[in-house]
């Protein structure tokens, strides 16, 4: 599917990979909606991209509803290029040293990343398949979903965000299976270590073990490297119903 001249809406795209997608897109030519928890942060990115920026909690279904609807109105219809990149990072051990077992945490964890994700890729698909086909394929949009590479290789104290990225990873192929009849593609991308303020808090020394373990390149990837595999997801027709890593081909050591 081209990007220019369509419609995008990027959730997380107040700031790190969302933001560099919602440049890129822009950049293709897209409308863009910029949807974060922070409307400023929103409203900033959308300031320099030319779209809107809203705010909505991506796992409250009405907030993601009315962020859709909005969009809908400012940039004259419905998206057909989703971006899910809201997320939260989350660290603790299933068995912390003080004692008390972090379950809350884990449910928020699932709430933001899993649900949240979930409820972007309902609304979207529930919008995009009331448009016209654009071509031949009959392609009405793609989804693009972010997951990590801890869906596969998580780390000690990583028993949440591992799952609730696995979950991602894991609905990707049913959800591309049955909006096929629509036109929709869904994929999702797993990256590894990227630059972003999501890992700005790493202590130096983890960085720094971190990046050594990279194969090459050896470095931790730029927003704009998520932004342009976005970019050939879109592009190309092909690819549906897998979870692409993009990531120096690290495989995470258990801590
Ligand atoms: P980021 O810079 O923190 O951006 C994530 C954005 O999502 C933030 O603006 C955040 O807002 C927003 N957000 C959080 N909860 C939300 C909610 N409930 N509703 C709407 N927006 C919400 O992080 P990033 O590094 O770009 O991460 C983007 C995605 O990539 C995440 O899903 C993350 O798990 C994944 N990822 C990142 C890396 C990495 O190395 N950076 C690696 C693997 C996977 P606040 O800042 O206000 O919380």
């Amino acid at each position: 599917m081209k990007i220019e001249g369509n419609i995008a809406l990027v959730s997380g795209g107040g700031s790190g990979l969302g933001a560099a997608t919602a440049r890129r897109l822009a950049v293709g030519g897209a409308r863009v909606a910029v949807v974060d928890l922070s409307k400023e942060a929103a409203v900033a990115v959308a300031s320099e991209t030319g779209g809107i920026g809203l705010g909505a909690d991506v796992s409250d279904a009405a907030a993601v509803e009315a962020a859709f609807a909005h969009a809908a109105e400012a940039l004259g219809g419905a998206p057909r290029i989703v971006v899910s990149c809201a997320g939260i990072g989350t660290a603790a051990r299933i068995l912390p040293r003080d004692g008390a077992l972090p379950i809350a945490l884990f449910e928020r964890t699932l709430h933001v990343n899993l649900l949240g994700t979930y409820t972007v890729l309902s609304v979207a698909a529930k919008a995009m398949a009331a448009l016209e086909p654009l071509d031949t394929d009959g392609a009405r949009g793609v989804i693009v979903n972010t997951a990590s590479v801890a869906y596969q290789d998580g780390q000690i104290g990583q028993a949440a965000y591992a799952a609730s990225k696995g979950g991602i990873a894991s609905l990707t192929l049913p959800a591309a299976r049955e909006l096929a009849r629509f036109g929709i593609r869904v994929m999702t991308i797993a990256p590894g270590l990227f630059e972003t303020p999501m890992s700005a808090d790493l202590p130096p020394e983890t960085r720094a073990a971190l990046e050594a373990e990279l194969p090459f390149p050896s470095r931790m990837g730029k927003p704009e490297e998520y932004a342009l595999l976005v970019q050939q997801i879109v592009e190309n027709p092909l690819l549906n119903g897998e979870t692409i890593r993009i990531d120096s081909a690290v495989r995470l050591a258990p801590k």
